[in-house]
């Protein structure tokens, strides 16, 4: 047990909340040896934050909105960038000396503590534009000094995509050249993308997957993709699996819905 490393996620949304979950119930079905911890705001609902504990070794609430009175001013200016300060704040859990973010719409399909080995900023190249990485996997070393130049950057310059993988692009811009060490295999972080735009490549290296990140406007628990019993796209299995570990995984939320239903 290497007490000090963990694995992270952020859920400002009750949607976002169950993506979590999965993520927290993939690593550890896959017998992680890290400490898990999720990032949360305080609108999410009580149920929602039960169900985290449950899974999760540690829920941080992170309210940007008071912790900063700089970011609260940049955040009346800039409410756009709302989610990417949230994401940022990771870098504050400085009770940890490494840490992997993992964006809450990824699926954890082995054990994946290896990638404690690597340095900040390692992450996988973005399908889009394989000379930026894409920012739903990285390993980091929690800072607050990191953390005031990723603020400073953001309130100076913004975010070229409006997000944070637009601002962490441009901190961490020697990604792309400097060290091959720090360049995930792209079996971290696989998107459906691939699927659609490489589709040989996907069907000869798409078994070995370790992390299945599902990027884009639609997200695992908003289809219905869990009724569908004859899954043909592998995507559409990655879909299922993470339908599977959510159903598994959530005995004590559903406890409390099944309660809530019977108490009216
Ligand atoms: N996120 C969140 N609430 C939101 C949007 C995003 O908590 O309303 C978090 C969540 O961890 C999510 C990450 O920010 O996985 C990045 O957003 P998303 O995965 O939707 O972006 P994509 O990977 O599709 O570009
Ligand atoms: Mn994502």
């Amino acid at each position: 047990m290497s007490a000090g490393e963990a694995f992270v996620t952020l859920a400002t949304t009750d949607s976002y909340c169950k993506g979590a979950i999965v993520v927290a119930r993939s690593l550890q079905r896959h017998g992680t040896t890290r400490s898990t911890v999720v990032m949360v705001t305080p609108n999410i609902s009580e149920q929602s934050r039960f169900a985290l504990k449950d899974v999760f070794d540690e829920v941080i609430t992170v309210d940007v909105m008071d912790s900063d009175d700089r970011l609260h001013l940049s955040w009346l200016g800039r409410p756009d960038l709302g989610i990417t300060f949230t994401k940022i704040h990771c870098w504050t859990l400085t009770q940890y000396s490494k840490c992997v973010f993992l964006d809450a719409d990824t699926l954890v399909l082995c054990n994946v503590d290896e990638l404690f080995e690597r340095d900040e900023l390692s992450a996988a190249p973005d399908p889009g534009w394989p000379d930026c990485f894409n920012s739903g996997v990285f390993v980091f070393r929690p800072s607050l000094h990191t953390h005031s130049r990723l603020l400073d950057h953001a309130l100076q310059h913004g975010s070229f995509d409006g997000g944070d993988q637009g601002l962490l692009n441009s901190v961490f811009s020697s990604w792309a050249a400097e060290d091959i060490s720090k360049h995930l295999p792209f079996v971290y972080n696989l998107s459906g993308s691939s699927f659609y735009s490489y589709l040989p490549a996907f069907r000869q290296f798409g078994h070995n997957a370790k992390i299945v990140h599902f990027l884009g406007a639609v997200k695992p628990w908003s289809s219905s993709s869990q009724r569908d019993e004859s899954c043909s796209h592998t995507m559409e299995q990655f879909v299922s699996l993470w339908w599977k570990e959510y159903l598994s995984s959530t005995p004590s939320s559903e406890a409390g819905k099944q309660q809530e239903i019977q108490e009216g």
